[in-house]
């Protein structure tokens, strides 16, 4: 076996990481860890170190680490079939089993899926089809698609214009200018503490709607949203915020997509955070509790109303010249297949409908008092500390002091894995969906002690 500086000098020799200080990475100041093991809600280093991940990976491990079942029904469908390709109509079982079950469990409204491999390639999907239906309609002009500060949607060209966090553009001439972006419904962060929630809301509605009129309802496609804010902060949204934009949408002829790549299955105590918030969008993203991360696969859920126009436009065009190698890879189904299947018998949503609240109460409980602490929120298994220089004055600290991060490892060398939130001092605990109370409880006893350690 390698040992581990064999390894670790192999990795900076060859290994360029996604979203990482690569100068750092490189010089080996910054290594990150080598996961070797995990089971259920633990994960284990190469040295034997065994920590509870509450972060579920990236929010994507939502059944929990060794789940037999769907190592199993990997190799069964690779050594049956690896590979089989779902373009001119063809596809495999496992494929066409899992949209059966994707489309029922989705909202009744909607009517296909559409196979990618992660959120990113989604997202780039569901606009490329956007700008399809309105040019089928005979909109050529409709194309401007608005998103949200602090929302994510990805990193690629499309994907990461729309992500509406400047790390993610700068540098890279991103966004890309058919995208805008609105007011963010981050009420913590308003910029006019006066606000009540409510008043808020009305501003966020008001915000959005003036640019639209501003830029003409006729130039504009699609709005773009996370049900709730996850990589921005974790943020539940303002009282009445999806009541409140929604009807503008449907006003101005404006798609709604919903993008559920986080909030799919079951992560918000719902099925889908659409119908947890009660809008009905167009189309849904959808990826990482999918498989729960035991391969990659993603999808675009298309309404009834949408997927009418694409058969109308590839009977006037022809086929639709889109589609990946790996669009529906059967072993990405197999995944997707025995995961759904995990979640319902498991419970999960359920579970995460209970254990969430109870990690987010108990967080608030024992730390919420803290000076540093400037709120603790949530929503189903979702929960985040916000930490400030003031509570009274919500003052950020210094991003040069790495506040959150020293946080995180403190609570690391505690045998927690949480989430230092890109901008911003946002402590994210997005944990597998089969977390126990017991195991909620250790998570806030690390946070604790971890924040007494750096803040006092
Ligand atoms: N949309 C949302 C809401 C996400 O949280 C993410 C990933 N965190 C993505 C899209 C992009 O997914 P991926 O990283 O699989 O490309």
């Amino acid at each position: 076996m390698l040992t581990n500086d064999e390894l670790a000098k192999w990795d900076r020799e060859s290994f360029m990481h996604p979203s990482t200080h690569l100068a750092q990475h490189a010089r080996g100041e910054a290594p990150g860890k080598i996961i070797k093991t995990a089971e259920g809600c633990f994960i284990t280093d190469r040295d034997g170190n065994r920590m509870l991940d509450a972060f579920a990976g990236l929010y994507c491990v939502n059944i929990g680490y060794g789940r037999q079942e769907v190592a199993e029904a990997i190799a069964d469908q690779a050594r049956e079939l690896a590979y089989y390709h779902a373009y001119v109509g063809h596809g495999t079982e496992a494929s066409v089993t899992l949209a059966h079950m994707v489309m029922e469990r989705a909202p009744d409204h909607m009517s296909k899926v559409y196979f990618g491999l992660g959120g990113s390639d989604a997202n780039e999907t569901n606009i490329k089809l956007v700008w399809y239906y309105n040019n089928i309609r005979g909109l050529p002009q409709k194309k401007k698609i608005i998103s949200r500060w602090r929302g994510y949607h990805g990193s690629g060209l499309m994907s990461g214009s729309l992500t509406g966090l400047t790390l993610f553009h700068q540098k890279f001439d991103l966004p890309l200018d058919t995208v805008l972006h609105t007011t963010s419904p981050y009420y913590y962060r308003r910029d006019d503490l006066s606000l009540s929630e409510e008043q808020f809301t009305a501003k966020c509605a008001a915000d959005l709607e003036e640019m639209i009129e501003r830029e003409g309802a006729d130039t504009i496609a699609a709005f773009i949203a996370e049900p709730m804010l996850g990589t921005g902060g974790i943020v539940p949204p303002p009282a009445g915020y999806w009541q409140a934009i929604e009807p503008i949408l449907r006003k101005h002829d404006i798609l709604l997509i919903a993008d559920e790549v986080v909030t799919g299955f079951g992560r918000l105590g719902s099925m889908f955070g659409s119908p947890h918030y009660g809008i009905t969008p167009d189309i849904m993203t959808i990826a990482k509790g999918l498989t729960s991360a035991y391969a990659p696969l993603s999808g675009s859920i298309l309404s009834d109303k949408v997927w009418k126009v694409l058969e109308q436009g590839t009977d006037e065009n022809g086929p639709i010249g889109h589609g990946w190698t790996y669009s529906a890879h059967p072993i990405g189904a197999a995944a997707g297949v025995a995961n759904l299947k995990l979640v319902d018998s498991l419970n999960l949503v359920q579970n995460a409908a209970e254990v969430g609240p109870y990690l987010t109460a108990q967080m608030a409980e024992a730390i919420g008092e803290h000076a540093n602490v400037g709120e603790v929120r949530g929503e189903g298994m979702l929960t985040a500390v916000e930490l400030v220089k003031d509570r009274d004055s919500r003052t950020f600290f210094d991003a040069a002091d790495k506040i959150t991060p020293q946080v995180v490892a403190a609570m690391g060398r505690r045998g927690v894995v949480a989430r230092a939130m890109p901008q911003g001092d946002i402590i994210g605990y997005a944990p597998p969906l089969c977390l126990s109370r017991e195991e909620a409880d250790t998570v806030v006893q690390a946070t604790a002690d971890a924040i007494k350690e750096v803040l006092g």
